[in-house]
C-alpha cells in the first residue's frame, strides 16, 4: 500500500493556487485546494466538478471547465506534471465515445443559470411545469454569483417587515428610477420592475428558504430605504440556495451546454 500526498502550485485567475493530489496505490483519490485567491462561489463549483471529473477517469486528461477555461488548464497541467514528478503512473479509465446529440422535452426550457433563468425555473416549477436549464458555463450563477445580494425589496411583505411597514411603493420606485436615470429608461420596463420586484422576492424568500435582511448598504438617491441583502451579502447564498431547492423538486440542470437549437413544436 503507497499512499501519497503530492503538492503543487498552478496560477489561477487572481493568483497562485496550492493543490494537494492524494494517490494510493496509484490511484488518484481526492485533489485538495489548500490555499487560493480566486472568487469562491465560482471556484467552489469549479473545483468540485473538475475533482468529480479526474476522479472518474482517473487521470488529468479531462475537459477543462468553460467559464473557467485558463484556470483549469493551468491546474490540470500542473497536478499532471507534479504526479509525474513524485514518480507515479495512473491508470486513466478507457474513454467512453460521448453522444453527439441528445433530444429532450420538456414544458420550460431556460437558457443561462442566472438569477433570472434559477427563478424563472422556481416559479415554472412552482406552477407544475417540467423544467430543464441549459447553463454554458460548468457552474451556475453567471455574472450574479459575483454580486452582494444588494436588491430592491419595493412591494414585499419581506420588505415591510424588514422596514417596518416604511411605506414604500412601486410609484415611489418608478419616480426614483425615472429621476436618476435622468427619464432616459424605459417606462414599460420600469413598470414591470417595481410591480414584481416585491411578489418575487417574497416567492423566491419562501421558495429558497432565503433570509433577506437590512442592507449595510441604502443608495442615497433613494427617496426611502429599501435595500435589502442576504446575511452573507454574496449572491453565491442565493446561487447555492436556490439551485439546492431547484435539485429537491427534480428539475433537469444542464451545466456546460450553450442553448443554440430549440425546436418548439
Ligand atoms: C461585481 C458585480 C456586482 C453587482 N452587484 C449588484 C447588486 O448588489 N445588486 C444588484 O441588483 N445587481 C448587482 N449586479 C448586477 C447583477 O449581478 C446582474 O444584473 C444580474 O446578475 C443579471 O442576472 P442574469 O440572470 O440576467 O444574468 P447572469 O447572472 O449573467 O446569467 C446569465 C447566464 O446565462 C448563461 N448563458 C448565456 N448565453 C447562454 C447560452 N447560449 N446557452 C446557455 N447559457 C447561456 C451565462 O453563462 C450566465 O450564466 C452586480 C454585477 C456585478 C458584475
Amino acid at each position: 500500500m503507497s499512499k501519497k500526498q503530492i503538492t503543487g502550485q498552478a496560477m489561477g485567475h487572481n493568483g497562485i493556487i496550492n493543490y494537494e493530489v492524494d494517490v494510493q496505490d496509484n490511484k488518484i483519490e481526492d485533489l485538495k485546494i489548500l490555499k487560493h485567491s480566486e472568487t469562491s462561489g465560482i471556484f467552489n463549483q469549479v473545483i468540485d466538478k473538475l475533482k468529480q471529473n479526474i476522479i472518474t477517469e482517473q487521470s488529468f486528461d479531462v475537459d477543462t471547465i468553460s467559464g473557467a477555461t485558463v484556470m483549469t488548464q493551468a491546474l490540470l497541467k500542473s497536478a499532471d506534471q507534479a504526479v509525474a514528478d513524485a514518480g507515479v503512473t495512473v491508470h486513466p479509465v478507457p474513454k467512453k465515445a460521448k453522444p453527439q446529440t441528445k433530444n429532450y422535452r420538456t414544458d420550460v426550457l431556460i437558457i443561462g443559470g442566472g438569477e433570472a433563468g434559477l427563478v424563472a425555473g422556481c416559479r415554472a416549477l412552482s406552477m407544475g411545469q417540467k423544467v430543464i436549464l441549459v447553463e454554458k458555463n460548468g457552474y451556475l450563477g453567471g455574472a450574479t454569483i459575483l454580486n452582494g445580494s444588494n436588491v430592491v425589496g419595493t412591494g414585499s411583505d419581506v420588505s415591510a417587515q424588514i422596514f417596518d411597514n416604511n411605506h414604500d411603493t412601486p410609484e415611489m420606485l418608478a419616480q426614483d428610477v425615472a429621476r436618476e436615470s435622468l427619464e432616459t429608461n424605459y417606462p414599460a420596463l420600469t413598470d414591470l420592475m417595481v410591480h414584481n420586484i416585491g411578489p418575487a422576492i417574497d416567492f423566491i424568500s419562501k421558495f429558497a428558504d432565503l433570509h433577506y435582511q437590512k442592507a449595510q448598504t441604502q443608495t442615497p438617491e433613494h427617496s426611502i430605504n429599501r435595500q435589502i441583502e442576504l446575511p452573507s451579502a454574496s449572491s453565491y447564498e442565493f446561487i447555492q440556495k436556490v439551485s439546492k431547492s431547484l435539485c429537491c423538486r427534480g428539475w433537469s440542470n444542464l451545466t456546460r451546454h450553450a442553448g443554440r437549437k430549440v425546436d418548439a413544436g
